[in-house]
């Protein structure tokens, strides 16, 4: 015995009261309960649209799902309260017991109201370019079609999403129209040909002698096209020879726009803009920030000329032990300088030149980062290796890093940690 579908015969139907048939099952996770009904308002899984949920008996159904005309609600046995005052509840399903069903609403219309635009978008595109929609995804974000031809552009696709949306405000009526078999719905101006035999409900958005979409559909729809109340195509993709479109319709094409327009309005604020000026300002503000970058690049580069001058003037001066403000000099093993504002890479750019100038100094460059908490190590002369050092002893200071003979980095948690490092490198090597 199959299941009369209630919302075949009334899709704003959200609740009924009817009587279990079967009960398959022990409502473990593994083997839940299997409810079959006399009559049911939950629609299976079916054409690319979700199943309903909802609760029978107030107890969450987990699935809905068809087999040979027969409807399975699927549900576990649930469990109320924490830790040790957990109950298990195990509800006695009878055969024969009526039932009361109700019908998660606002997701069964969130899915008609995607599911009959994704209709609509699909009709048009057939009707405006003869494109067939080979493939339809509902994704928890977006729906996507695959349309059978390629390289639609983005004036098309705009051309065919105001029609659609034209479509809608129309508010035309959707109907749907039972067949025993297909010599009488084959008269209909299908979109796709039939593939079925018998039981054949077709679905048409508007008249019949010029449909927004008139195909064989199993789904739930709206009366009206006007409940869809909003399509957006998001972009488009080449796929498979076919082009992909992604849109949104329905209450996620609203919320899309919302959080859109937070993102404007924040913008806006942000540049002192508004929505007409707003990548004005932006790319502006790109220039500025380009030209910033350049002088900050330039600035840098005579900081680090500079940093590389002061270490090779202290060389020359360095025969002899030398202190001079801020440098600490320890010829001829040793030379140790700090600095705040250079980052790793930009001191790593200074050992280079300075190792390159001079292949026989023996000194072993100890650049000291405050910014970046991290030391770096350079020899040119090879006769110290830098990756030794650090490898061996950065972490006795909770330090990390490496790197090869002629330069190595390490990284340190703290301030404190590092100067311990920097002492020990003083004892060790001055
Ligand atoms: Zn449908």
């Amino acid at each position: 015995m199959t299941t009369r579908k209630l919302f075949q015969e009334d899709v704003y139907k959200k609740e009924c009261t009817c009587t279990i048939i079967d009960v398959l099952g022990t409502g473990t996770p593994e083997d839940p309960f299997l409810l079959v009904l006399d009559e049911t308002v939950f629609f299976p899984e079916g054409g690319g649209q979700p199943c309903d949920l909802g609760t029978i008996e107030n107890i969450p159904l987990i699935d809905v799902f068809e087999k040979e005309g027969v409807v399975y609600h699927c549900l576990q046995s649930f469990q109320i309260g924490v830790t040790t005052d957990t109950i298990l509840h195990t509800k006695d399903w009878k055969t024969g017991d009526k039932v009361h069903c109700r019908l998660d609403w606002e997701r069964r219309f969130e899915h008609m109201q995607r599911h009959c635009g994704e209709h609509i978008l699909s009709g048009i595109f057939f009707r405006e370019c003869g494109g067939v929609n080979r493939g339809f995804h509902m994704g928890s974000d977006y729906m996507t079609i695959d349309i059978d031809v390629q390289g639609i552009t983005r004036e098309d696709a705009q051309r065919i999403e105001l029609l659609a949306n034209e479509a809608i405000w129309a508010d035309l009526p959707v109907s749907v129209r039972y067949f025993e078999d297909r010599q009488e719905a084959e008269k209909l101006p299908l979109r796709k040909a039939l593939v079925i035999d018998e039981d054949i409900s077709i679905v048409c958005v508007g008249d019949e002698s010029n449909p927004a979409d008139c195909v064989a559909c199993c789904g739930t729809h709206p009366g009206t096209s006007g409940q869809v109340g909003l399509l957006k195509i998001l972009k488009l993709e080449n796929y498979k020879g076919m082009t992909r479109v992604y849109f949104k319709a329905g209450r996620e094409a609203f919320e899309d726009y919302r959080n859109k327009h937070d993102i404007l309005t924040e913008l806006n604020l942000k540049y002192s803009s508004d929505d007409n000026d707003l990548t004005d300002k932006i790319r502006t503000q790109d220039e500025k920030n380009k030209e910033a970058r350049q002088e900050l690049y330039l600035m840098k580069n005579i900081l680090k000329n500079k940093a590389v001058a002061d270490i090779l003037n202290a060389y020359e001066a360095s025969m002899a032990v030398t202190e001079s403000e801020g440098i600490s000099v320890t010829e001829p093993m040793l030379l140790i300088r700090e600095y705040s504002y250079f980052h790793a890479d930009d001191l790593i750019a200074i050992t280079k030149t300075l190792t390159e100038v001079n292949k026989k100094d023996t000194r072993l460059f100890v650049l000291i980062s405050t910014r970046d908490n991290t030391v770096i190590l350079a020899s040119s002369s090879g006769s110290l290796d830098c990756g030794k050092i650090v490898k061996d002893n950065a972490k006795v200071w909770r330090g990390k890093g490496g790197g090869s003979a002629g330069s190595a980095r390490a990284l340190f948690p703290s301030r404190d940690d590092l100067e311990c490092f920097v002492t020990f490198i003083k004892q060790a090597y001055c």
